[in-house]
């Protein structure tokens, strides 16, 4: 087992906890010291743009370990954030100016929401990324007021629909042609602007977002062109960056992430990096990729703690990322990626259905799924993503009848 004494793990939510969990499993039985700057105990982040928002979800009912923490032996450090990192001293430099010894060290500081540069100084202009920016949001929405959200994307449009169904008035404002284009491509992104259309979701694409205005607080958003939409409430979901400015002329190589072996191993001895901080080697990209989404968190989790206990010689995961998103009653869920022109394949129902599964081929390969209420099916075309079959055979294993 690994000589090790003394974990510190800074950044405590859905990676850095996963890990924490591994590393016992693992047998490791040493001091583990939990740094993360949000005062709470870890939550999960998906329903905060779904049941957590409409109030259906408490905060008892997001919180990742059902059965507590205590049988983790975790020393917590909560409220407090790492500023810097001096790896020749093996420490960690708290805001306070305190230093934090290591022996080793899990980075899992994940994503920060990304802002504009305008409208700071107005009230009702949020970001969703932490349990803070969901009640503040939640404390709005119970006022009623007309909700405008900045960017269709997977956060904006979850918000949105959301928001819709609690029969508030929204728009969505899309610099892009069509929502979700990036993750869902140019024929799902379209379908799913059309199920918030038809649910009365005002969604303008191809036209970005040029200010805010108004007395204190937000009351109008001006778009480029000339046009402007009243609101007393928006949401900006213009996507996340890499939590990693504190690591700054630290050594680590830093470029979109926290680059990473194929298990999460930096440069620096004794240094791992898991969840939406780290830009892992993934052997099926053949390269360093950076994933945004739950499940390459928890996937990640096994590997990293392995990694850091036991040393390079962990093999490497070879990952096929997985995203979900509910949008009013679509289950939507993606697996692999859906490239621009990508051939397209719809079979086990359809979409008119909201009910199918649809395979995406590119140069003769299988190169991603996506799944509507069809979890089993799609969690077969993850696995033959992974493998590496031709989009034909992939087409011929899932023909309905
Ligand atoms: C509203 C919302 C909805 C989502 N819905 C889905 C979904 O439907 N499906 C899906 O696949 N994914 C979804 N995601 C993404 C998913 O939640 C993330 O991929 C996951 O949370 C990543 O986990 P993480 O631990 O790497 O990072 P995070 O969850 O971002 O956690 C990082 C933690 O580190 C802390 N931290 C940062 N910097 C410091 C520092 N310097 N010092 C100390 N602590 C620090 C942060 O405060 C935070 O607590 C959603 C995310 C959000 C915000």
């Amino acid at each position: 087992m690994s000589a090790l004494e003394n974990i510190v793990v800074v950044g405590v939510s859905l990676a850095g906890l996963r890990t924490i969990e591994a590393l016992r499993r693992e047998g490791y039985e040493g001091a583990i010291v939990a740094l993360g700057e949000e005062p709470h105990l870890p939550y999960d982040r998906p329903p905060l743009s779904k049941q957590f928002l409409t109030g259906e979800w408490d905060q008892e009912k997001i919180s990742l370990r059902k059965q507590g923490f205590d049988d983790l032996g975790i020393t917590w450090r909560r409220g407090e954030r790492a500023q810097a990192l001096d790896a020749g001293a093996k420490e960690i430099v708290l805001e306070s100016g305190e230093r934090l010894g290591y022996g080793g060290l899990v980075i899992a500081t994940g994503s920060v929401a990304k802002r504009l540069p305008f409208g700071r100084d107005l009230a009702g202009i949020h970001v969703l990324r932490s349990l803070g920016d969901a009640v503040a949001l939640r404390d709005e929405l119970g006022r009623s007021p007309r909700v405008l959200v900045v960017g269709a994307g997977f956060i904006g449009m979850e918000a949105a629909a959301t928001c819709r169904e609690m029969g508030l008035e929204v728009s969505v404002v899309e610099p892009l042609e069509a929502p979700l284009l990036r993750g869902l491509g140019p024929v799902l992104g379209p379908y799913v602007g059309e199920k918030h259309r038809s649910k009365g979701v005002e969604l303008r694409c191809g036209v970005g977002v040029e200010g805010f205005e108004g007395q204190g607080r937000v009351e109008r958003v001006r778009l480029a062109g000339g046009d402007s939409i009243d609101a007393d409430v928006v949401i900006v979901g213009i996507g996340v960056a890499p939590a990693i400015g504190w690591l700054e002329g630290s050594g680590l190589e830093l470029d979109d992430g926290i680059v990473c072996d194929g298990a999460g191993g930096t440069k620096l001895p004794d240094i791992v990096a898991v969840g939406d901080a780290a830009r892992w080697h993934n052997p099926l990209a053949r390269g360093p990729v950076r994933y945004e989404h739950w499940t390459s968190a928890v996937e990640q989790a096994d590997f990293v703690a392995a990694r850091l206990l036991r040393g390079p010689d962990v093999p490497a995961l070879s990952q096929v990322p997985y995203v979900w998103t509910d949008q009013f009653e679509l289950r939507l869920a993606v697996a692999g990626r859906i490239s621009p022109g990508a051939e397209m394949h719809v079979c086990k129902g359809s979409l008119e259905e909201e009910r199918c599964l649809v395979l995406f081929g590119r140069e003769g390969r299988l190169e991603g799924a996506a799944g509507l209420r069809r979890p089993r099916p799609l969690l077969g075309a993850r696995k033959r993503i992974g493998e590496g079959i031709s989009f034909e055979e992939a087409i011929a294993e899932n023909a309905d009848g």
